[in-house]
């Protein structure tokens, strides 16, 4: 299998230390179950929480995420609208940050994983003599 690069792995939610593993159960664009996650790599057997309660932590990422799409957004409904009046702020902003809930929810515990978990990447190889 092709090695994949750290970006290609982070944006497929791959397994920080096979990259080839699933890191969620669901495509993204599956809406009633985007956060069901695996427990384990299905590839290495790789533990995704690397200790209890690891995740809680991904919460200051897509705190980041949703801080940026409050202003990009803020901004287009200014530059769109002319100076719109309050409402159309506080109609947009919400309604987007919903839309992209899953997105953020996804790449926030995969950002958060790949910064903070301390994996390194090991190919085919080192695994196969780890197994043994
Ligand atoms: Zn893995």
């Amino acid at each position: 299998m092709p090695v994949k690069s750290t970006f290609q792995a982070i944006l497929e939610a791959r397994c920080p230390r096979c990259r080839q593993g699933k890191m969620f159960v669901f495509p993204l664009l599956k809406f009633s179950r985007f956060s069901q996650m695996n427990a384990h790599c299905p590839h290495c057997h790789f533990r995704f929480e690397v200790e209890p309660g690891f995740f809680i932590g991904a919460m200051y990422v897509s705190y980041a995420m949703s801080l940026a799409i409050f202003m990009v957004v803020g901004f287009l409904v200014y530059l769109v609208f002319d100076n719109p009046d309050f409402y159309y702020y506080i109609i947009a902003i919400p309604i987007m940050v919903l839309i992209l809930l899953p997105f953020m929810y996804r790449y926030s515990r995969v950002l958060f994983l790949y910064g903070f978990g301390g994996v390194k990447y090991e190919d085919e190889q080192t695994n196969s003599r780890l197994r043994l």
